[in-house]
């Protein structure tokens, strides 16, 4: 099968199972690794709930809640069976195909859906997101809810050239943009800081960047990679590693509920799943409808309406699809509630409070975060009362779900350096992992070479025994054909010959083998007791001869 034709079908095979890559398995695609169960992104600050796109704050948390199944609860952490692959429950999905060792080297491509340029300018330094497209010619497969790692030239922060990989939520489904399987995009949200802690850029060495924006006047801190991501052009080339990422996967069960909860680029995640749900023929059914059956209901939260991100697509699914796509926003900067209160992405979801929690209560509906950090805390803000009006404790809910079923992406956003932290222990995990890929490879190829020489070994033996056997059958045949040697006078010898004085016979052969000659000692020779004669058939080294004498 092709690469293209791989990945043609990881979306489809995504949502209902059964394909060549991805074996039939249980109706979640995956679940958090036990060992991170329950370790959802820790919950800021109510300041950090209430104010999700302060500063320079980038997608900060991915989490994603499943309601509880009984399967759900047997399932354990996945396992790497073999490179490229990640077995998770039972299937296969693409895995660390690319190392930052050895990374894919792509091409930027036009995008065919978007402008480059997601974002309208709202006066922050920090206000461009992107849209940008990568040619992977089919050799970086992946599926709904991966990630995928850049690196960028660099200097990184520390000087260092390459820069560290930075991992980026796969915006595209898994036949990507243009459906050939032969891309990927992203949504990358530019980082520029002015006048921070840190800088990269004196005073009077900002330049525009190429959405136009420069800071001469400021001491700005321009994010290494996502700058470098923003800045490409089509033709430009691109260090690709991954994909990884098991935790954000789509569930199999075309009837599932999605929801889907998304701040500021946290929506690259849930983009990759509605293209697969509502857009892509991958997703279609034979009868012209979708294979997706469910309800998939997107919150999404952006401090400007000039930040709605895939705006068109949500509104056309929602043209399209009016009983299956619920489309809500929230615009923090802009809009208020009833209340007079900002409008944050909880806000908007208290005010379908009831639906969503009956919704919850249906052991098909998955809940999938991703964006700041504080979403937790707000999804809690606005579940606690209706929670406790049902006589439950929103928090043991939330903790039951994340624990039977809950995908639960790491925090992004921390303390300063707490970032770096992870990407270097990223980068490290993901060397050691190829590395001892490699030992394992090698130790493959020992134990294949060991065996090798031992079967050429065993071969050999045989063969010097075939060889052996064959050349004494045919000493043997002839020398039944030719017939004993015949010795003479032996009585007379007996008397006449001393010790250690022997008599020889002509040179004779057997078949094709010899010369052969025998050597009679009458009276035996010096080492042969006494009384004994001795009798030596003589003949080449490499010749074995099993002989039966008759005197
Ligand atoms: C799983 C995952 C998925 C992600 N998906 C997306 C996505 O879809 N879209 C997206 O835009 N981002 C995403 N991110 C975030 C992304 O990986 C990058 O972190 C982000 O683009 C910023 O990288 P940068 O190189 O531009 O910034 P960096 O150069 O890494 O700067 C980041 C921060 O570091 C600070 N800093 C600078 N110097 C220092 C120093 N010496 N010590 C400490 N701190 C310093 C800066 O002030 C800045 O705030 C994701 C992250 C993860 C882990």
């Amino acid at each position: 099968m092709s690469q293209s034709a791989v990945g043609a079908t990881l979306g489809a095979a995504a949502l209902l199972g059964g394909c060549a890559f991805l074996a039939p398995s249980t109706p979640h695609a995956a679940s958090a690794p036990a060992h991170l169960r329950g370790a959802a992104p820790g919950a800021s600050s109510a300041a950090g709930a209430a104010a999700p796109l302060a500063g320079a704050a980038l997608l900060a948390t991915a989490a994603a809640l499943a309601r509880p199944t009984e399967s759900a609860t047997t399932r354990r952490a996945a396992a790497v069976k073999k490179k490229g692959v990640k077995v998770v429950h039972g299937k296969e999905i693409p895995w660390n195909l690319f190392t930052p060792k050895a990374p894919y080297a792509g091409k930027v491509i036009e995008n065919d859906v978007h402008p480059q340029t997601l974002t309208e300018d709202t006066g922050d330094a920090n206000w461009e997101t992107c849209h940008v497209t990568f040619d992977h010619g089919g050799k970086v497969p992946y599926i709904e809810g991966q990630s995928i790692g850049i690196i960028a030239p660099g200097p990184d922060k520390k000087g260092e050239t390459p820069a560290r990989i930075r991992l980026y939520s796969i915006a595209s489904s898994a036949v990507g943009d243009n459906q050939n399987s032969k891309t990927v995009s992203l949504c990358v949200k530019r980082v520029v800081e002015l006048d921070g802690k840190f800088a990269n850029r004196e005073k009077g060495e900002d330049k525009p960047d190429k959405a136009g924006t420069g800071f001469p006047d400021n001491q700005v801190y321009r994010g290494v990679c996502s700058n470098h991501i923003c800045d490409m052009s089509p033709g430009d080339d691109v260090m690709i590693t991954g994909p990884t990422g098991a935790e954000m996967l789509l569930p199999e069960d075309p009837e599932a509920n999605i929801i889907m909860l998304a701040t500021g680029t946290g929506i690259a995640p849930m983009r990759s799943y509605c293209r697969l749900l509502f857009h892509d023929d991958a997703g279609a059914s034979a009868d012209g409808g979708r294979k997706f059956k469910g309800l998939a209901w997107l919150f999404m939260g952006v401090p400007y309406s000039k930040s709605l991100l895939y705006d068109d697509e949500h509104q056309e699914y929602k043209k399209n699809f009016p009983d299956q796509w619920k489309y809500d926003y929230a615009v923090s900067r802009e809009d208020k509630n009833a209340a007079g209160q900002k409008m944050y992405i909880q806000t908007k979801m208290a005010e379908y409070a009831d639906e969503l929690w009956e919704l919850m209560q249906d052991e098909k509906t998955h809940v999938y975060m991703c964006g700041l950090k504080g979403m937790e805390s707000g999804m809690a803000e606005c579940f606690g009362p209706i929670a406790e009006k049902a006589g439950k404790d929103w928090a043991e809910f939330a903790k039951a779900m994340k624990k039977e079923a809950m995908r639960v992406e790491h925090s992004l956003k921390g303390p300063d350096g707490f970032e770096d932290a992870l990407n270097e222990i990223r980068n490290k995990l993901t060397d050691i992992q190829s590395d001892s890929q490699r030992t394992a490879k090698l130790d493959r190829l020992q134990g294949e070479v060991k065996r090798h020489v031992s079967l050429q070994a065993e071969l050999l033996t045989k063969t010097m025994k075939d060889i052996l056997k064959q050349s004494t059958t045919q000493i043997w045949d002839a020398s039944a054909s030719k017939g004993a040697e015949e010795i003479d006078g032996i009585p007379n010898l007996l008397q006449k010959y001393p010790r250690a004085r022997s008599l020889e016979s002509e040179k004779f052969c057997l078949g094709a083998n010899g010369p052969f000659f025998l050597q009679f000692y009458p009276n035996g020779d010096a080492q042969s007791q006494t009384g004994k004669c001795g009798l030596f058939l003589w003949g080449p080294d490499s010749v074995y001869v099993k002989a039966r004498w008759a005197l």
